[in-house]
């Protein structure tokens, strides 16, 4: 397998801008924006809501301009927040009283919001907002309660008190208890046009179009992801995958087991070699069954991707894919990453042989 050329990248980019607190700074939910205007107008918002999305399409920021806009002294257009009053100031520092983000407390494969965490919210629903309008509480990802947490939230939901609302937001509600889903509204966030992603990430960030594009397809479409990715560092990751597969193919047993120990001693570089190796065969897929270029993730690739087309054969990047995809539904469940590493690169390197001997 070739190695890409060098990356162009720029070399001082702006860093990436904090989520939006306003209502008019959200892309792409003008459904969901529409239906909570409706009900905020009408003073029919509910005391619960579940948003359901993809990671990055903006649950938090709706979250954000909704708890800023209760709480704003002087809403713009009658329901944005106006960013200049103290509420608001606070809101964009961070430091408002009123808002409550609550997440896992620990990093790994499962992370999980505790029920601890949801018992000292619920102490402070006894007493009313500190600020004097409304307590907004924003449960991230939903599906990080455990069973014990999940239960100790529902009496909150059962007597939901005053001036108080609650945004649960996870990506699919079949993975909370059916009596959590039932006591929200739920609210369908929709995935971000990629084109519109891409052309966000170059006005906000000053990218090309082709890091831009490399950085959608990464965060499978999420600005929010997107905006986190440093791409620079993306492309030095796919140096690596590169050389690895081509280590992986070419190379001894003892290989295959140094690189499966190396990977699973760390979840980010694990998580970004499954993501980029997909990618990357599935670019070869694409431009094997002459897709446009436009629709290629690694388009700064493009020679070194057609070189490889030239040379390999749909089947065994198809295998390749197939491999890396099961072993992404093994780590989500939890299996041993060592494990399934060992026999992800066995695979990886049987579809390299195969190639080999074309
Ligand atoms: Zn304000």
């Amino acid at each position: 397998m070739a190695t890409p050329k060098k990356d162009q990248v720029s070399p001082s980019l702006p860093p990436p801008q904090p989520a939006p607190m306003f209502f008019r700074e959200i892309l792409g939910q003008d459904r969901v924006l529409g239906h909570l205007r409706a009900a905020w107008k009408a003073d029919r918002l509910a005391h619960a809501y579940l948003f359901l999305g993809a990671e990055g399409v903006g649950r938090a920021s709706v979250a954000r301009a909704l708890a800023a806009a209760l709480n704003c002294a002087r809403p713009v257009d009658g329901w944005d927040a106006c960013g200049d009053c103290p509420s608001c100031r606070r809101m964009a520092a961070g430091t408002h009283a009123d808002f409550l983000v609550i997440g896992p407390t620990s990093e790994g494969r499962q992370p999980q919001i505790k029920i601890e965490q949801i018992r000292e919210f619920r102490r402070l629903t006894a007493y009313p907002p500190m600020e004097g309008g409304w307590r907004v509480a924003l449960i991230k990802p939903a599906e990080a309660m455990n069973p014990a947490a999940a239960n100790a939230l529902l009496k909150t939901l059962e007597e939901p008190p005053a001036r108080h609302l609650l945004i649960l937001a996870a990506g699919s509600d079949a993975d909370l208890f059916p009596t959590i889903v039932s006591r929200c509204q739920k609210m369908a966030f929709t995935p971000l046009p990629s084109a519109l992603v891409v052309q966000e990430l170059q006005s906000r960030r000053g990218l090309s179009r082709e890091d831009a594009v490399f950085l959608t397809a990464l965060s499978g479409g999420s600005l929010g992801r997107a905006l986190t990715l440093n791409p620079e560092e993306m492309a030095k990751q796919r140096r690596q995958v590169l050389e690895d597969l081509e280590k992986l193919a070419r190379g001894s047993a003892t290989a295959v087991l140094d690189w499966a120990k190396r990977l699973a001693k760390n979840n980010q570089e694990l998580d970004f070699f499954i993501l980029l190796a997909q990618m990357w065969y599935r670019d070869l897929l694409l431009l094997n069954s002459g897709a446009p270029s436009r629709l290629l993730a690694h388009q700064d690739c493009l020679p070194d991707l057609e070189k490889e087309n030239k040379q390999g054969g749909p089947q065994t990047w198809f295998a390749g894919f197939a491999a890396l995809a099961a072993a992404h539904r093994q780590l989500q469940a939890n299996l041993n990453p060592q494990l399934t590493l060992d026999i992800l690169g066995f695979r990886l390197q049987r579809q390299g042989l195969r190639y080999e001997s074309r």
